[in-house]
């Protein structure tokens, strides 16, 4: 390491806030899910947007790639650096500023947990739009980096359906702030929209104005069992068009239940086993009960289990939530992320098995997802961790069904050597005009996104 970088960084941060011992920093140095793992040459953690500013500056003086991190949820790879970058960690930025109850937006820094956002906002009897299972870490900036998706898109949208404004730091140490918070507002690029999704390659998000959507306490989950995916796909499309208080629907299988009731030692949720299941969460400020039980009357579903109560409630959506923790515990997977075109859903589900069981036959696949929005999670335990084939026949299936390679989590630094399937010549052209123009150097985040 340079020393006069280390130096810089002190100046910038105070000394305790720059680690470069590796029993410290090594938390920050390797995702998620321990398939990516590098070494940094410092994690630094400034606390606000100047010293965020002043970092950035003495790495881009240096010459020192950057790697911003949040809450280091993410799944593909994009949060840890693999090739000697800086980490400079947001996490210390998460103040809150009252929420605007006629406005219906808080002013959050980026480094806010969702989980504290979600306790913030509560007591003004208001929530926000974007729940997943990452919560405890996950941060807003973060998750606007990611444009994150989560388990209620199908009601309020991605992350970038939340950003009103956004202030951040550009690669030469520039300030753009935009956290007015109106609503109606033409005049002109879109700003925080194009930092939705950019994985830290064009600025570092210092605070976000976010849009709050009314809190429903009135809950009810269902969790319905089915003979088949179409079965499971025509109830998601009965239950869309006569439930306006729909907030999610989930998809998982029969495999993926029964490892999370033997890993987790959960009691199965009914007395035989479906090929398919789904999870239905109701939400408004009267009972959805009565609307809801009637529209199970019209589904083809084999078994339901309706839960109201909170504790009951948390125990249906476990089978649903702990399947990425189950799958884990088998050891790290192949964790693909994917959407397809509704029609092609079905299809997909069985001709993905066919194809894994050509290039990986030791590999179990396990499918679990967001039904409403053709997203599946398509995680294989007992691949090799080197080996790409396992990448490379889904995604290539998920392109010639029209899918999308990258559902929510984003491209990282896992998929980018499959944007192409996706993106045509031309559009990754201008996303590299893009990058040049933002980020000359090249310093921000360089081994993510982009080919
Ligand atoms: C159990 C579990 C469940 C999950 N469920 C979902 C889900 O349902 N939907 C979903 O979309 N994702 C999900 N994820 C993935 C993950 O939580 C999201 O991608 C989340 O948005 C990442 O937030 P983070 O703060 O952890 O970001 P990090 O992992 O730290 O970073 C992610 C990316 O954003 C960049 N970045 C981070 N902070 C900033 C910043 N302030 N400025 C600029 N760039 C930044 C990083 O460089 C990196 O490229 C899940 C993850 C886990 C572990």
């Amino acid at each position: 390491v340079p020393d006069r970088l280390i130096q810089a960084l002190e100046a910038a941060v105070g000394e305790r806030h720059v680690l470069t011992d590796a029993a410290m920093t090594s938390g920050y140095d390797v995702d998620w899910t321990g398939r990516f793992r590098g070494r940094s040459r410092a994690v630094v953690r400034p606390r606000d947007l100047e010293q965020v500013a002043a970092v950035v500056g003495a790495c881009r003086e240096a010459g020192v790639a950057v790697v911003p991190q949040g809450g280091n949820t993410g799944l593909v790879g994009g949060s840890v650096p693999l090739a000697g970058e800086v980490v400079l960690s947001l996490r210390r930025l998460d103040w809150l500023d009252p929420v605007d109850a006629l406005a219906c937006q808080v002013t959050a820094g980026a480094g806010t947990s969702l989980a504290a956002l979600q306790r913030h906002v509560d007591a003004s009897g208001l929530a926000f739009g974007v729940d997943l299972g990452a919560r405890d870490s996950a941060t807003v900036g973060g998750m606007a980096a990611t444009n994150a998706g989560g388990l209620r898109l199908l009601r309020y949208g991605a992350m970038r359906a939340q950003v009103v404004g956004v202030e951040a730091v550009l690669s030469d140490g520039t300030v753009i702030r935009h956290l007015g918070g109106l609503t109606k507002d033409n005049t002109g690029y879109d700003l925080a929209g194009l930092l939705c999704g950019s994985e830290g390659t064009l600025a570092v998000i210092t605070a976000l104005r976010l849009r709050l959507v009314p809190r429903y306490d009135e809950r009810v989950v269902a969790l319905l069992s089915f003979s088949g995916v179409r079965a499971a796909l025509d109830a998601v499309a009965v239950l869309r068009t006569t439930l306006a208080a729909l907030e999610a629907a989930e998809l998982f299988f029969e495999d993926g239940l029964a490892l999370v009731c033997d890993q987790l030692g959960l009691r199965r949720p009914f007395a035989r086993a479906y090929p398919v299941y789904l999870l239905v969460e109701c939400a408004d400020r009267v009972d959805p009960m009565p609307l809801l039980a009637a529209a199970v009357e019209q589904l083809a579903a084999e078994d339901v289990a309706v839960a109201a109560d909170g504790p009951r409630r948390a125990e249906l959506w476990r089978y649903r939530e702990a399947h990425t923790e189950a799958i884990n515990a088998l050891g790290p997977p192949v964790k693909l992320d994917v959407t397809l075109p509704g029609a092609a859903l079905e299809a997909f589900v069985g001709e993905v098995r066919e194809v894994l069981r050509t290039v990986c036959p030791e590999g179990r696949c396990y499918l679990f997802g967001h039904a409403a929005d053709g997203n599946l999670h398509v995680n294989v335990a007992g691949a090799p961790a080197e080996a790409t084939e396992v990448e490379d026949v889904v995604l290539n299936l998920v392109a010639s069904m029209g899918g999308s390679i990258s559902a929510e989590h984003g491209i990282g630094t896992a998929k980018r050597g499959w944007l192409h399937l996706n993106r045509s010549k031309e559009e990754i052209a201008l996303f590299a005009t893009i990058k040049r123009a933002l980020d000359p150097d090249g310093i921000l985040n360089p081994n993510v996104l982009l080919p």
